[in-house]
C-alpha cells in the first residue's frame, strides 16, 4: 500500500471543491463524491472576501477568478429613504476580493480538478471504521475505502449524522428573496463599478452587486417572515408581496424589483455551533460543520478556510497521524467559526434595526467594521502552520 493518503471528499459544493484543491496542491490524493449527477448551481451572486481571496490566490485562482468575477471596490450603505450612512470601510489589505456568481465560480473549482477526481452521481449513504480505514457506502451501490473522509455536504450533511451530531435548526423569522437582473436595465447601475449597495430600514436590508464580469446584477433582499420557508435556492418567491415588502423605499430599491422576472427565496435558519466535528478518520467541514445564518457572507469563506487548514495539517501526514490532525484541525477551527457564527447572528440583527439615533447606528457600525477587519484579516494556512509547531500541543488535544 502507498504512504501517500487518500483522502475522500463527500460534497462537490464551494467547500469540496475547495478543500480538493487545497489538498491536491500539498500532495495529496483526492476524491471528490458529490449526490448530483450534473453539476449545476443556482443563478445567484457570492462575495469572496479577503480571508478567502487570498487562500484562493495561493494556489493560483486568482485569474480565472478575475475572468468572471467583479473586484468589489467597497460598500455604499443608504437608510431606507436613501440617505447615505457614512462609514470607512477600513484599510485595504491589498487582496482583491471579487464578487461572482455561484454556478460560474463552481464550474471554475470543478474545472480546475485534476481528471477523475470528482465522482458525480455518488450520494453517501453510510459510514463506518474499522482497521484505521473508512469505508463508505454510496445510494448508487457503489463502495470506497479511503485513510479518511471530509463531510462537505451541507447543512443536511450525512457524514455528520454518521458521526453521530445533529443541529436543530431554528428560524430566525427572515427570509431571504434573490434575484439577478441585467445591469444594462437598471439606471442607477451606470455608474456603481464593483460598489456594494446595501440599504438598512426597518426589519430589512436590501443588498445589490454586480456580478458576472458586471453584466448581472445580483439582489438580496432579507424581510421579517412567520411563514415556513424552505432553505432552497430554488423555492419560487412571488415578485408582487416582495414589492411590497419595500413599498416606499429608495428608487433604486423599487426600480430593481420593478425590473426582475422572477425571485426565489430562501428561509433563514439559524443552528448553535457543533460541540465536536471529528471523529476517528471522520471529519466535517463548511456549512456540514458551522452553518451560520448569512449576514456576513461568509459561509463559502470559512468552507474555504476549513480545507487550507485540512491541507497544512494533513500534507507529509502518516495514516497513523490523522485522528490526532483531524482533532488539531478541529479545535483550531472550531473556535473561530463558532464566534463567526454568533457574529453573524448579531449582524443580522444590525441591518435589521431602524436607528431613530444616527449616533447609536454610527457607534455600531464601528465596532462592526472592526470585527469584521478581523474575520477578513485572518490567514487560515499561516495559523494552522502555527499550530503544527506548538510543543506539547498534540497531548492535550488528544484527551478532547
Ligand atoms: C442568501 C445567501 C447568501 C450567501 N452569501 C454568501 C456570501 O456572499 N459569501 C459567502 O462566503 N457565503 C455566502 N453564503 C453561504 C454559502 O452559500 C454557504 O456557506 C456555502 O455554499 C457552503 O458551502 P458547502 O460546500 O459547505 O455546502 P454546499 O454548497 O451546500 O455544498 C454541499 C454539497 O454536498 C452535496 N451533498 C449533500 N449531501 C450529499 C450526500 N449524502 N452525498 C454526496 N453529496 C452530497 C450537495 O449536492 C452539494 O453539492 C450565503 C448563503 C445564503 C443562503
Amino acid at each position: 500500500m502507498s504512504e501517500q493518503l487518500q483522502v475522500a471528499i463527500v460534497g462537490g459544493g464551494i467547500g469540496g471543491l475547495t478543500a480538493a484543491l487545497a489538498l491536491w496542491a500539498r500532495g495529496l490524493k483526492v476524491a471528490i463524491f458529490e449526490q448530483a449527477v450534473e453539476l449545476s448551481e443556482i443563478g445567484a451572486g457570492i462575495s469572496i472576501h479577503t480571508n478567502a481571496a487570498l487562500l484562493l490566490q495561493r494556489i493560483g485562482l486568482t485569474d480565472s477568478i478575475k475572468k468572471i468575477g467583479v473586484p468589489i471596490a467597497g460598500l455604499l450603505l443608504r437608510t431606507s429613504a436613501g440617505e447615505a450612512i457614512d462609514f470607512s470601510a477600513g484599510a485595504s489589505s491589498g487582496v482583491q476580493t471579487y464578487n461572482v456568481h455561484r454556478a460560474e465560480f463552481r464550474k471554475l473549482l470543478a474545472d480546475a480538478q485534476p481528471e477523475g477526481a470528482l465522482h458525480l452521481g455518488h450520494r453517501l449513504s453510510r459510514a463506518s471504521q474499522t482497521d484505521g480505514r473508512v469505508q463508505l457506502t454510496f445510494t448508487n451501490g457503489a463502495t470506497v475505502e479511503t485513510d479518511l473522509v471530509i463531510g462537505a455536504d451541507g447543512i443536511h450533511s450525512t457524514l455528520q449524522r454518521e458521526i453521530g451530531l445533529k443541529t436543530h435548526p431554528s428560524s430566525e423569522g427572515i427570509m431571504a428573496y434573490r434575484g439577478l437582473i441585467p445591469s444594462r436595465q437598471l439606471s442607477w447601475a451606470k455608474d456603481i463599478g464593483g460598489k456594494m449597495r446595501m440599504w438598512l430600514g426597518r426589519g430589512r436590508s436590501f443588498l445589490c452587486y454586480p456580478v458576472s464580469s458586471g453584466r448581472l446584477m445580483n439582489m438580496v433582499a432579507f424581510v421579517p417572515t412567520n411563514l415556513k420557508s424552505e432553505e432552497s435556492w430554488t423555492a419560487p418567491g412571488d415578485l408582487n408581496m416582495l414589492a411590497a415588502e419595500y413599498a416606499g423605499w429608495d428608487d433604486p430599491v423599487l426600480e430593481t424589483i420593478r425590473g426582475l422576472d422572477e425571485t426565489f427565496r430562501w428561509g433563514i435558519y439559524d443552528r448553535a455551533a457543533l460541540p465536536y466535528w471529528s471523529t476517528g478518520r471522520m471529519t466535517l467541514l463548511g456549512d456540514a460543520a458551522h452553518p451560520m445564518v448569512p449576514h456576513l457572507g461568509q459561509g463559502a469563506a470559512q468552507a474555504i478556510e476549513d480545507g487550507f487548514t485540512l491541507a497544512v495539517l494533513l500534507e507529509g501526514a502518516k495514516r497513523q497521524d490523522v485522528p490526532r490532525l483531524l482533532k488539531v484541525y478541529e479545535r483550531l477551527r472550531l473556535e473561530r467559526t463558532s464566534q463567526i457564527q454568533i457574529m453573524a447572528r448579531e449582524t443580522g440583527r444590525f441591518f435589521r434595526s431602524e436607528y431613530q439615533d444616527g449616533a447609536e447606528r454610527d457607534q455600531l457600525m464601528v465596532r462592526w467594521i472592526a470585527a469584521t477587519g478581523r474575520i477578513h484579516g485572518h490567514d487560515a494556512e499561516k495559523t494552522a502552520k502555527e499550530a503544527l509547531l506548538l510543543p506539547g500541543n498534540d497531548e492535550a488535544i488528544l484527551t478532547v
